[in-house]
């Protein structure tokens, strides 16, 4: 398919054609609930990326509003009957728009999610001490903008920072195998308790644990952006990184979801699918098998958020609940559509408006509830969530309340 398309990234004939134009998508789609506008659905996108490619349209500014307003969240890929790719399709317009709506501003965005930013340790470095000092001198409380608006969801972070790149660790019980941890970009510096707990966990499942050295960010984010040339990057130095490991375990959502499609990113690559998997997937395995143990129930309702990339991307819903169970808490559902919170990479800045509207209703939603506790297996989740809830209000990863019972 070519016409209006420059890249080889852009959406595949066959994405665009296994849309039947049904409309059971809408419903879904926050963005469509937002605005009941066909042009923010997902068949209004799909039917503009199918005027670019038989060239009755042009990747011009009405495209770039469409594709970019999109949160990516995947809703519609789990309500599409024809199995319609909605990801990677949207993957694609980005990656177009990207080139054909080059512009000094875009350029360095991809590079700061790529290899100048999310892809270099010593930026992520230098940017979690400058947010750190930030913290302490209560920056986010009177700086204004989008950015403090990130800021305030962060965790409390260290001045000097702790790698657990190149390190290793042995299996508690007689191992059954090893498990290679994707350290992430921010995951090492901001989310250190979610390593360790990930860690312990795995140890007293009987893994060795092993944090392979000179593995980078993802690239996840640099892929929704439409910088493809940054993520095919990133996604080759992850390729060599794990060579070798057949158990590839992720405590990131967003991360894993990506990982697992990176058989389409390293063309004739490894079949990454069989070998990523969640945190809470391998623990409730080994929940189920005995090897783990379950505590008794405690009566305390936790609040299950479902992060769009482990419910619709990587279509985990059950997992998370089993590890908020066997740690004796109630699970309390939030929403039964689980409607993206908003958060959805760099959308929060690019979008500050529709983003805080999405994060408002989630923390309706969960303070409905009632629930002190809300566990959340993605950390932009996690730090939108904390931008919008009440202080008191905790939020934690399911692998850190299902590790607190096993100290
Ligand atoms: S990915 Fe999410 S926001 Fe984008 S069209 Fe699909 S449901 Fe709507
Ligand atoms: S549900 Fe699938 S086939 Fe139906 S309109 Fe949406 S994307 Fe197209």
């Amino acid at each position: 398919m070519k016409a209006g398309w420059v890249t080889p990234d852009a959406p595949r004939e066959e994405e665009l054609a296994a849309c039947v134009h049904c409309g059971l998508c809408l419903p879904v789609c926050p963005t469509y609930r937002l605005t009941g506008d066909e042009a923010a659905s997902p068949r209004g996108r799909l039917a503009a990326m199918s005027a670019v490619a038989n060239g009755s349209a042009a990747v011009e500014g009405t495209f770039d509003e469409m594709m970019s307003f999109c949160l990516q969240c995947r809703a519609c890929e789990v309500a599409c009957p024809s199995l319609v790719p909605f990801g990677r399709a949207m993957e694609g317009a980005r990656a177009e728009l990207a080139t054909q709506r080059s512009s000094p501003a875009r350029r360095a965005r991809g590079r700061l999610l790529g290899s100048r930013g999310l892809g270099s340790r010593r930026t992520v470095a230098l940017a979690t001490t400058l947010a750190a000092i930030g913290q302490r001198l209560r920056v986010p409380r009177w700086m204004p903008g989008r950015l403090a608006g990130a800021l305030a969801g962060l965790r409390p972070l260290p001045l000097r920072t702790a790698t657990t790149l190149g390190r290793a660790w042995d299996a508690w019980p007689a191992p059954v195998g090893t498990a290679a941890l994707l350290a992430g970009c921010v995951m090492d510096p901001w989310f250190a308790a979610v390593h360790a707990a990930s860690i312990e966990v795995l140890r007293r499942a009987g893994y060795r644990v092993e944090v392979p050295a000179g593995q980078v960010c993802c690239g996840a984010l640099a892929a929704h952006d439409g910088a493809a040339d940054e993520a095919r990057a990133l996604a080759a130095a992850n390729q060599a990184a794990f060579a070798g490991y057949d158990l590839i375990v992720v405590d990131s959502a967003g991360c894993g979801a990506h990982l697992k499609e990176y058989g389409s990113w390293i063309p004739g690559g490894e079949p990454w699918g069989s070998r990523v998997r969640d945190i809470t997937e391998v623990v409730a395995a080994a929940i189920s098998d005995g090897r783990l143990p379950t505590s008794p129930e405690n009566n305390i309702p936790v609040a299950v958020q479902d992060p769009c990339h482990l419910r619709h991307a990587q279509r985990i819903i059950e997992a998370p609940r089993t590890l908020v169970r066997a740690a004796g808490y109630t699970v309390t559902e939030i929403d039964p559509l689980a409607m993206c919170c908003g958060a959805a990479g760099v959308y929060s800045l690019l979008h500050p408006e529709t983003s805080a509207e999405l994060g408002g209703r989630k923390a309706e939603q969960i303070s409905a509830t009632g629930a002190q506790i809300v566990a959340s297996a993605n950390p932009g989740c996690e730090m939108q969530l904390r931008t919008h809830l009440d202080a008191e209000i905790r939020v934690a990863h399911p692998i850190e309340l299902y590790a607190e019972v096993l100290s």
